[in-house]
Parts: structure tokens; C-alpha cells; sequence
């Protein structure tokens, strides 16, 4: 087979493997952006510059036209999931466009690895760009399991441990932010605060300094201590929880701006942060040997990640326990234990028994009003979030859920409209 793919050498550059996809190489990994797209904006904008740091050149796509679903669908099959036809939707348009070199870009795709569809998506988008004549286009898939690799796309250990830094300081300044913003008293604080700390973080990371955990956690302090320091008229507000599929979950794209119509409608949002994925995936890995007999080793190293990034999480909490003008996160121990009496630790498909729990956990921390986003075409999560809803009412009677569709051919109007209805219950129940 790599006999065949170095006979398939077209010229000193653009090299093609033996299924005629592009390879890209060390070589192009100097002069290639990347475009990514950006599915958690505050965290992105940290993980960009952690990218840069270690020679590659990022573009985040923040591209949203009305058009962008309408592209997908006209080059996958209308049955593929919501946030598969938005994020090729989006690459096929920004190619068409022109704005960046298309004989210098390469798209970067996200995998779980796991047995949902999400797994396939890196060969649905390179049959879209041959469809769409952008076959020379380079795909580079960015999953922990080792799928497809690229030669010139290859992280090492110490860069997963630095993206890793970015998703933990990505989630606090998102949870602070959460909690400021509907209530300062100074519009547009908040914001400023996010932004200085983002380029403080980026400074450091860029000039490799400073990334010892010691340091890391006493910023961690620092930034609590300065979003403390905002003014904030603490008026009675609806808190409402988002929850379901990670991308609808997070982007703006997806869910139409959801955080920023919650807050414009008078409420306080909470987002789970994306550390709690990460540590629901290094779970799944133990919980594999154990049920499905998967191999052992990897559980090993698993639980070993897992039980050090919840240590930092559990310190995070702590710092905002003792610091005491803010809701810190649940401890993702408790998120487990969560779901007992609802889902089977089993259940690991997309979110899995991760979107019941994070519901429960919602409701248990007094957060009753949840929003569940749900894309088109996604059983598991119609399975762990709406299937779970009667369930979940059953037991909890104050929880007031509402699950949103959301899909290429789905109406805003009819999206916001009901959670305005949901909304309305949740100033009533305020009351
Ligand atoms: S989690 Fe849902 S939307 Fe995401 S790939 Fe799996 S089935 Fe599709």
C-alpha cells in the first residue's frame, strides 16, 4: 500500500494516497492555513494560538450566511446530521468564495472515533470537495483515537496537555462570563474582561512560559478575582442550562445564537464546559474494558487522564468556592453519579448518558430550566435527551425542559418562540 502511494506522486509538492485523497506533508505544513471551524468560539480563539504556536497557520471560520445549510445539502445526502451538513456547508462555501488561497488551505474535521456517525464524517467531506471540484483541498482529521493521520498534521503528547490548558481556561472564563454579563452593571465589562484574559493567556503560550500547572492555577485565581471585580446589579433572572449534542450545544452557527438570545431575553445561560467531554470520553475508555472487554491498556492511561484533569477541575471549584461570588461547575464524579436510577453508563453513543446527567445535575444544583438542543438526524442524543425528558419530569416535577430542533429546515421563529414559552414558566416559577 505505501508502495502504491508514493507511485502516486504527481509532482514534488501535492502528493495523493492510494484512494486519490491529498496527503499532506511536513512540507505543507509551512506555507498551508488551516481552516477550522470554529465550534466553541471563546475556547477556539486560545486553541488557535496554542495551533500557531507549534508552526501552523489557523483560520477560525466564523463565516454564518443563511445559505450555508442550503450548500451542505447540496453535497451530502439529506440525512446526515445537522452539524455534519453546517460544518461542510461552511467549508464548501468559504472555498467557493475564494477569501483564502485554495492551493494553500487544508480543512481540519473533528472525530470522536467512537461508533456514532460523527466517525465517518472525514470521508462524507471528501467526497463533498471531489463533488464540488475541490478535490486537491487536503482534509486533517483531529481525533484522539488515532484515526487517519496526516504526516504533517501530528500533535505530540505535550500539545494535547496544552489544549488541553486552553479547554480548562476556555470553560472558566465561559462559566465567569455566563455569570456577569446579564447583570453588569458597566455594559460591555464582561467582554473586555474575556478579552484581556484571552490575550494575557495567548501571550504566555505563545512565549512557551509559564505553563506549569502551578502558575496556570494561580491565574485561574486571578481571573476569578478580576470577573469578581466587574459591578453587577444581582437582579432575580430565569437561570437556564444548555444542554445536548456538542455542536449545537456550543456553536452559534448551529443553534442561531442561542446564549446571546437567552441573556437578550433577560436570563442568566450556563453551558457545561467542554472539559466535562473530555473527561466523559477518558471515562468511556475505562468503562469499555469493563463492559465490552476493549483493551486494557488504554483504560490505564485513561483513568490516569482522567483522574488528573479532575483534580484540576476539583481545584478550579474550589478556588471559586473560596473566592464566593460566583456558582463554580459540579464536580464531574458527581456528574457520573448522576445518572443513576435514569441511563446505563453503557449508553456512550455521541453525548450519551453524559447529556442525561449533565440534566439531572442541572436540576439537582437548583438550575431547573434546561434547554436541550437536539440536531436532525441524531439518534443518540434524541435517545439520551428527549427520550430521557419524561423520565427526568417524572422524578424531578420542577424541571421545566425543553427540547429544541434543530435542522436545515427548521424556523428560528418557531425555535424562539418556544423557549420563550419556556421562559415564561421560568419567571413564573421565579415568582
Ligand atoms: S452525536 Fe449525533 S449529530 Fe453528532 S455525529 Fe453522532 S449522530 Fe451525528
Amino acid at each position: 500500500m505505501r508502495e502504491k502511494s508514493k507511485q502516486s506522486k504527481l509532482n514534488s509538492e501535492v502528493l495523493y494516497d492510494e484512494n486519490g485523497d491529498r496527503i499532506f506533508t511536513l512540507e505543507n505544513k509551512k506555507d498551508y492555513t488551516l481552516l477550522v471551524p470554529s465550534m466553541i468560539p471563546l475556547h477556539f480563539r486560545l486553541i488557535k494560538n496554542m495551533l500557531e504556536k507549534i508552526g501552523y497557520k489557523v483560520q477560525m471560520l466564523d463565516e454564518r450566511t443563511s445559505s450555508i445549510a442550503e450548500t451542505g445539502l447540496k453535497y451530502v445526502h439529506n440525512d446526515t446530521c445537522y452539524p455534519a451538513t453546517l460544518v461542510i456547508g461552511q467549508f464548501i462555501e468559504v472555498l467557493q468564495s475564494n477569501k483564502y488561497d485554495n492551493q494553500k488551505v487544508a480543512l481540519v474535521i473533528s472525530q470522536t472515533g467512537g461508533g456514532c456517525r460523527a466517525s465517518n464524517y472525514l470521508y462524507l467531506l471528501k467526497k463533498a470537495l471531489k463533488k464540488a471540484g475541490f478535490g486537491y483541498v487536503p482534509v486533517l482529521s483531529f481525533n484522539l483515537s488515532g484515526l487517519k493521520t496526516q504526516p504533517g498534521f501530528k500533535l505530540k503528547v505535550a500539545d494535547y496537555l496544552n489544549l488541553l490548558k486552553c479547554v480548562m481556561y476556555g470553560d472558566l472564563l465561559m462559566l465567569l462570563k455566563n455569570q456577569c454579563e446579564p447583570y453588569e452593571v458597566v455594559e460591555g465589562e464582561t467582554i473586555k474582561t474575556v478579552n484581556f484574559w484571552i490575550e494575557v493567556l495567548n501571550g504566555e503560550f505563545a512565549n512557551s512560559k509559564n505553563l506549569k500547572y502551578g502558575h496556570i492555577k494561580k491565574n485561574f485565581a486571578l481571573i476569578i478575582d478580576s470577573f469578581a471585580k466587574i459591578e453587577r446589579n444581582i437582579v432575580p433572572k430565569a437561570k437556564v442550562g444548555i444542554v445536548g449534542e456538542i455542536f449545537v450545544k456550543y456553536s452559534p452557527l448551529a443553534n442561531n445564537d442561542l446564549e446571546k438570545f437567552l441573556v437578550k431575553e433577560g436570563a442568566e445561560v450556563y453551558v457545561p464546559g467542554l472539559t466535562d467531554f473530555v473527561l466523559y470520553s477518558a471515562y468511556n475508555n475505562v468503562v469499555d474494558a469493563k463492559l465490552y472487554g476493549e483493551k486494557k491498556v488504554v483504560a490505564f492511561v485513561s483513568n490516569i487522564l482522567y483522574k488528573n484533569i479532575l483534580k484540576k477541575q476539583k481545584d478550579i471549584i474550589k478556588l471559586i468556592e473560596k473566592q464566593g461570588s460566583f456558582n463554580p461547575p459540579t464536580s464531574f464524579d458527581l456528574t457520573i453519579k448522576a445518572r443513576e436510577g435514569y441511563i446505563n453508563e453503557g449508553m456512550k453513543m455521541g453525548e450519551g448518558w453524559l447529556l442525561t446527567s449533565e440534566m439531572i445535575e442541572l436540576i439537582e444544583s437548583g438550575i431547573n430550566n434546561i434547554i436541550c438542543a437536539q440536531p436532525f438526524g441524531c439518534l443518540p442524543n434524541h435517545i439520551a435527551g428527549k427520550g430521557m425528558m419524561k423520565i427526568i419530569k417524572e422524578k424531578n416535577p420542577k424541571a421545566n425542559i425543553v427540547a429544541i430542533d434543530y435542522d436545515a429546515s427548521a424556523s428560528r421563529i418557531n425555535q424562539e418562540n418556544r423557549i420563550k414559552l419556556m421562559l415564561s414558566n421560568a419567571r413564573e416559577n421565579l415568582e
